[in-house]
């Protein structure tokens, strides 16, 4: 078997370990692992915008389509000042897998624009968007590639590349975009899904387990769409929310954090933090060893690491950020006996509902929240049934038999289509 060409210092590169060690359980062909070991297509791009002082400034941003062998490619779009070409690709690989293990008809695909979003004006991150948007007309669509909200972009920038690309081509075109807003063609659901999706993960876990939710000490690392609506979701049903964290930093309560008054302190604050929160204050590294039964890491990639996997007190981690943990990390962490709910499996409630807003664009008919919420849990509980059996035919930790069943999957589509030459 090949090893990966990547050096392992790269995202894209570390990411390839659990790749490589499904892949052997698989005993996937010298051909296959290399086709599947290749971006489709990696786009940069130069983006002239107009500061609100009149100056040009030139970002460059990135998309990333990983594999179209089960459908058009779906993933976010991220601005923050880390994203580059290698990372995009990283999440891009992830979104591929991500989608094949909860079965959606889409490939795998990724985009980000290097730059602070907390430094730009609304009307400059509108600018930057559209021309971002534009720039990619010839490469997203409905049936092409679909993107849709990640870190540090949201709703409304959905609306405005939906708008772009829709006066670019004279045609409403809802579906080249997930996670609008509700009155632009948006779901029921969306905005909720990726927490709701954690929740429905760990509720499936614990049941396996034997064991309920009521009066678990759940620590969430990070506090955007994914960390504040899973504490949220995850107390709402009976957990207790011992610590949080932000930009900012830690906040603990060994008697529990009213997760209201968090989203309420942060919502009110100018960029959204926890800033001046009532709690005990804790360090972000500090925060992923407190005392606790789930840990659920909200934030960006290599969190939990060979230097703090062997401290965490969680027994089940859910990982709500995508590549949270180092694949050093994730052997300690098995070795501990701790159950992880991976990413490609605990975050996909985010692009089932995607997936859903999709489906209601191209129909024209959109559904009640609850039937949004009641075909998520279904789909989710199904494929991590299909996971759980997985790993234990195999032998093998969650990660490994999500990686298992979605490569299978994307295989059997390149199998059944051929490759064209
Ligand atoms: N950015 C989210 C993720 O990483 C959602 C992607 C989507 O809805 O296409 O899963």
């Amino acid at each position: 078997m090949p090893t990966s060409h990547q050096p392992d210092s790269s995202v894209f590169g570390e990411a390839m370990h659990f790749f490589d060690a499904a892949a052997q359980r698989l005993n996937l062909t010298s051909s296959m692992y290399r086709i599947l070991t290749h971006p489709s297509r990696q786009v940069i791009i130069s983006i002239p915008f107009a500061r609100d002082n009149g100056e040009f400034e030139v970002y460059t941003g990135y998309r990333v389509q990983y594999s179209s062998a089960r459908g058009p490619g779906k993933g976010g779009i991220r601005y923050h000042p880390n994203v580059t070409l290698d990372e995009v690709t990283a999440l891009a690989f992830w979104m591929t897998w991500k989608c094949a293990v909860v079965d959606l008809p889409f490939g795998g695909a990724k985009g980000g624009v290097t730059c602070d979003p907390n430094v730009l004006s609304l009307s400059e991150l509108e600018r930057l968007t559209r021309r971002y948007a534009a720039d990619l007309i010839e490469i997203i669509g409905p049936d092409k590639d679909v993107p849709a909200p990640d870190v540090n972009t949201n709703p409304q920038t959905m609306a405005w590349i939906m708008d772009t690309v829709s006066m670019h081509l004279r045609a409403h075109t809802p579906a080249v975009v997930t996670g609008k807003p509700l009155n632009v063609g948006g779901s029921r659901g969306r905005v909720e899904a990726t927490g709701r999706g954690v929740m429905i993960a760990i509720e499936a876990a614990l049941e396996k387990m034997n064991k309920s939710l009521k009066g678990m000490r759940v620590v969430v690392q990070g506090f955007g769409n994914v960390g504040s609506i899973s504490a949220k979701l995850l107390s709402d049903a009976g957990a207790k929310i011992v610590g949080i964290s932000d930009v900012t930093g830690g906040y603990h309560n060994p008697k529990g954090i009213d997760i209201a008054a968090a989203l309420e302190h942060a919502n009110k604050s100018a960029h959204r933090t926890l800033d001046g929160f009532a709690a005990d204050r804790v360090s972000n590294a500090q925060l992923l060893e407190l005392d606790c039964d789930i840990l659920v890491p909200a934030a960006l990639e290599n969190q939990l690491t060979e230097k703090n996997a062997r401290k965490i007190k969680a027994s089940l981690i859910a990982e709500g950020a995508n590549g949270p943990t180092t694949p050093e990390a994730d052997a300690l962490l098995s070795e501990g006996g701790i159950t992880v709910i991976p990413d490609i499996l605990a975050n996909a409630g985010g692009v089932t509902v995607s997936y859903f807003e999709w489906v209601q664009n191209r129909m024209g008919y959109y559904w009640r929240e609850k039937e949004v919420n009641d075909r998520l849990r279904d789909l989710l509980r199904e494929n991590f049934d299909v996971v759980w059996d997985t790993g234990k035919e195999y032998g093998t930790t969650l990660r490994g038999a999500a990686y298992v069943v979605a490569i299978k999957r994307v295989v059997d589509a390149y199998m059944t289509r051929g490759i064209y030459a």
